[in-house]
């Protein structure tokens, strides 16, 4: 049988390089001599000092590995562009978009969440699904996910969630009472909770999934007036899951399968794509929105709020080095460009902040001077940031203060968003009266077929299963007021595997 590109990387550089050998070199470029054994007094040893050949290698071997994520460890990543295929500059002035047939590079991280970088591929997990436009106007990073909403609606309960996706501090095992203890008492969960335990939570690979933007943004136009926006980019490939038994007999016999799938699929020249779309919210019609439209855990309504087709992203090139291109490339929700702007929701807001200072723990100061993470357009004099660890573009005699009356760069008046108003106590506020069942419940009664609703009903037994009876009992709750049907379903299969429930749905449900 054939073997597939990715198996045959080695042969690929092999023959790349066949008519310019290279010479071995240290750290410092000299060359060497001898590789294969360690300077040592006579045959039995010791090793010397003086052995920088040895040291030079060892030493960084030693410090070979960065910071893992926290979140989204495991990962694949390529590379390919953004074409605009409509008009949507009545919405932004956004450069990326300014012109139908417009090509803008970009960079794709596709992963799994919870798991460590070594962790299977086809795992009940969200995915992420994050983009980096390399615009004119500098670096745009849509940092989404393969579903359109979220676990919570307030990032300061972010920490505490990813706690109970990971392991348990004392037996270093991934926990069930961890996991459904939070997701029941957070009722707002709900809603993610379905979409992950549906068929949808396990994409069969990184090509056959939607993403979305999953926060609200603001597009601003040259007019300076805004529409509130949601971006979702749907497969062209269609969508592909995998069910649960066939995922998990994949996780022990190719823990890497999306990261191979998708590496292969571009080296095939089969280059997947994703139709991009927008939705947009007028203020007026934020202001009267059933829910509200800064809420990660709630979608718009795609009836009420039309899919605006906008543009293709296509993916053509695989990276040249995983730790270059794909461990380093860094993403960051406040890398916007004028025309895209934040909105209120909460979730965005405390990623504005995550993200920056998470990268600058992994990476530096300076990571954004790493190729992949710098903009295109980066000329060599860009701002007043200057030093800390591996400053490549120091921007050489430019004055390093502002303002000052030496050509350095200038402020972009142009670029100014337009002011908005905002007034309110200054409090920790709880939601409050906020609907989290009504957009779940429309997708367990319009949305799922009965096929996919017997799998769901089965995916989230198996894993309730394993947490205790009075976590069960108030995870059942949450599904009843979903739907009785879905409650009185999910006692019916726990009961079936042993589990002893004392209420039922139409009890659970008050
Ligand atoms: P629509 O009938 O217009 O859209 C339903 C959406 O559900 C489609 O986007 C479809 O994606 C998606 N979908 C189908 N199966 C699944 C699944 N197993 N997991 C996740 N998404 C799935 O309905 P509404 O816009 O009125 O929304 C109804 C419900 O659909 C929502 O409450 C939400 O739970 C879910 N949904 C809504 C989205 C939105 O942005 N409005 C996006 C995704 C889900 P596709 O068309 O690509 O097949």
């Amino acid at each position: 049988m054939d073997r597939d590109p990715a198996s045959t990387q080695m042969h690929e550089h092999k023959e790349k390089m066949k008519d310019q050998p290279s010479v071995l070199l240290t750290g410092n470029g000299a060359p060497i001599a001898h590789k294969t054994a360690s300077l040592t007094v006579g045959h039995q040893g010791p090793l010397l000092l003086q052995d920088h050949v040895f040291l030079d290698e060892m030493s960084h071997f030693n410090r070979e590995r960065i910071p893992e994520r926290v979140v989204h460890a495991k990962g694949a990543g390529a590379f390919g562009y953004f074409e605009v295929t409509h008009d949507i500059t009545k919405y932004t002035k956004a450069k990326i978009f300014s012109k139908i047939g417009k090509r803008t590079p970009i960079a794709v991280r596709f992963s799994t969440v919870g798991g460590e970088s070594g962790s299977a591929d086809t795992v009940r997990d969200p995915r992420g699904f994050a983009v980096k436009f390399y615009t004119e106007e500098g670096v745009w990073d849509l940092v989404g996910n393969n579903t359109p909403i979220f676990f919570i609606k307030d990032p300061i309960l972010f920490p505490s969630f990813i706690h109970t996706q990971k392991r348990n501090p004392v037996t270093h095992l991934k926990d069930m009472d961890m996991f459904w203890d939070f997701i029941s008492l957070r009722p707002e969960t709900t809603h993610q909770v379905m979409i992950l335990f549906s068929d949808r939570g396990i994409p069969d690979g990184y090509r056959y999934m939607n993403g979305y933007g999953s926060h609200t943004f603001k597009l601003v136009n040259d007019d300076n007036q805004f529409v509130y926006c949601k971006f979702h980019y749907k497969t062209d490939q269609g969508i592909k899951n995998l069910f649960s038994e066939k995922a998990s007999k994949i996780s022990s016999q190719d823990p890497d399968y999306s990261i191979r799938d998708l590496y292969n699929a571009i080296a095939k020249k089969n280059f997947p794509s994703w139709t991009f779309y927008i939705q947009v919210m007028t203020e007026q019609q934020a202001e009267k929105f059933k829910w509200n439209p800064f809420d990660l855990t709630k979608i718009w309504p795609h009836k009420e709020f039309l899919l605006i087709p906008v543009g293709k992203l296509v993916l053509d090139k695989n990276p040249s080095n995983y730790f270059a291109d794909v461990e380093q490339l860094a993403f960051n929700p406040a890398h916007l460009v004028p025309g895209i702007e934040p909105s209120p929701d909460k979730m965005l807001q405390g990623r504005l902040f995550a993200y920056g200072d998470t990268q600058r723990y992994r990476l530096g100061a300076n990571h954004l001077q790493l190729p992949v993470n710098c903009p295109y357009k980066n000329l060599s004099l860009m701002n007043y940031q200057r030093d800390g660890f591996m400053s490549v573009n120091n921007q050489k005699g430019a004055p390093n203060y502002y303002p000052n009356s030496f050509s350095g760069p200038e402020v972009h008046v142009a670029a100014k968003p337009p002011p908005f108003n905002v007034v309110g106590d200054i409090d920790r506020h709880e939601p409050i009266d906020e609907d989290d069942f009504g957009q779940v419940t429309m997708f367990w009664q319009n949305v799922l077929d009965a096929d996919a609703k017997t799998r769901l009903v089965n995916n989230i037994a198996m894993s309730l299963s394993d947490a205790s009876n009075f976590i069960i009992e108030r995870a059942i709750g949450n599904f009843s007021k979903v739907d009785i049907e879905l409650g009185q379903r999910l006692i019916d299969e726990l009961r079936k595997a042993g589990k002893s429930i004392n209420i039922t749905a139409k009890s659970a449900r008050l």
